[in-house]
C-alpha cells in the first residue's frame, strides 16, 4: 500500500530546513522512501505542487485577475509569487532518477483545478510521463480556501455559501476526469469552518460525478493536524463514495519525509468502517488494484 500524496519542499520562504527548493540532492527521495516503508507503505507516489513550479506560470495565469474582492486577490498573487520557487523538469528528472535506482516511488503530481484552464493544463501535463495526477481545489476564484491568513472570509461570505461554491468546483473537478485522484475532497473544513450536518446534498454530486469519470479519492490523514482535526474527506462522504463503486487512495500529503506515510493506519481503518477492501495505485496513468487486508 502506498503513500499518494507526498510533496518534496515544505511551503513558504525557505528557512533552511531540507534543501534549497527546486534542489534533490542525493538521500533526500530516499530518506522519504525509508519513513514510508518504516511505517508499513510499500511505495511512495510524489505529487509536488503544480502551481509551485515556474513553467506553470504560463498555463495556469493570473487567475487570481478576476477575483472582484482585492484583498483576496493580493494574498493569493502574494502567495504564489512566494512559493513558485520549483522546476517541473526538475522535480520530473529526481523522481524519474530515483525510478531508475529502483527505489518504490511514482511520479504524480498535485494539479491546481480552475474550470477555465484544466483543458490547456492537461494538454500541457501530456508530455511528461506521469503514473498518476491528483486534482485539488485550492482557489475558489482568487480566494485561498485552505489559507489561515484569509480565513476571515468564511465570516464575510458565509460557511454554507463558501461550502456551496468550493463543491461546486470540486463537482466540476470530478467530472472533468483530468486527474486519477481527488486531492483532500472536503479541504474546505480545513480550518474548523463547519455546518451544523455534513452537507450530504453537497456531496452527493461529487460522488457521482467521480463514479461516472472513474476518479478515485483520496483518504487523507493531513486534515488531523489541521484545525479540522478529521481525515478528509468526512466518514458520511467517505461512505458515499464507497457506495457509489469510487476507489480510494492512502494519503499522508507530507511536506518532509519524517511525515511520509503519517497515521496511515487511521487512514487503512478509516476505507475499512467505510466498507473499502481494496485501494488503487497507478502506473502511466492505469490502475492497480492491492487489496486493502494486506495493510499492516
Ligand atoms: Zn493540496
Ligand atoms: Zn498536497
Amino acid at each position: 500500500m502506498g503513500d499518494h500524496h507526498v510533496h518534496l519542499h515544505p511551503h513558504g520562504p525557505y528557512t533552511g530546513e531540507g534543501p534549497p527548493p527546486g534542489e534533490y540532492p542525493p538521500g533526500h527521495l530516499e530518506a522519504y522512501v525509508e519513513t514510508a516503508l518504516a511505517r508499513g507503505a510499500d511505495e511512495v507516489g510524489f505529487t509536488e505542487h503544480l502551481y509551485r513550479c515556474v513553467e506553470s506560470a504560463e498555463v495556469l495565469g493570473a487567475f487570481w485577475a478576476t477575483e472582484p474582492r482585492e484583498d483576496l486577490a493580493r494574498q493569493a498573487e502574494a502567495f504564489v509569487r512566494e512559493d513558485r520557487t520549483l522546476s517541473l523538469e526538475r522535480y520530473v528528472d529526481a523522481v524519474v532518477a530515483a525510478k531508475d535506482r529502483g527505489l518504490p516511488v511514482l511520479l504524480g503530481l498535485e494539479v491546481d483545478f480552475f474550470p477555465e484552464t484544466i483543458e490547456a493544463v492537461t494538454a500541457f501535463l501530456e508530455p511528461y510521463p506521469f503514473d498518476f495526477l491528483i486534482g485539488s481545489v485550492h482557489w475558489v476564484g482568487g480566494w485561498s480556501i485552505d489559507h489561515g491568513d484569509v480565513a476571515w472570509e468564511f465570516e464575510r461570505r458565509g460557511v454554507r455559501r463558501a461550502y456551496e461554491e468550493y463543491f461546486a468546483l470540486e463537482r466540476e473537478l470530478a467530472a472533468s476526469g483530468a486527474v486519477d485522484v481527488l486531492a483532500h475532497v472536503d479541504v474546505v473544513k480545513k480550518q474548523g469552518h463547519r455546518l451544523p450536518e455534513p452537507p450530504v446534498d453537497l456531496y452527493r454530486p461529487v460522488v457521482e460525478a467521480a463514479a461516472a469519470t472513474g476518479t478515485a479519492v483520496e483518504v487523507s490523514t493531513a486534515g488531523l493536524h489541521q484545525p479540522a482535526g478529521e481525515l478528509y474527506p468526512h466518514p458520511t462522504f467517505l461512505r458515499m463514495f464507497r457506495e457509489a463503486g469510487v476507489e480510494i487512495t492512502l494519503a499522508s500529503d507530507a511536506h518532509r519525509p519524517e511525515d511520509a506515510a503519517r497515521d496511515r493506519a487511521l487512514a487503512v481503518a478509516a476505507a475499512k468502517e467505510a466498507g473499502y477492501h481494496r485501494r488503487v495505485t497507478f502506473e502511466q496513468r492505469r490502475r492497480r488494484f492491492r487489496p486493502l487486508e494486506d495493510e499492516p
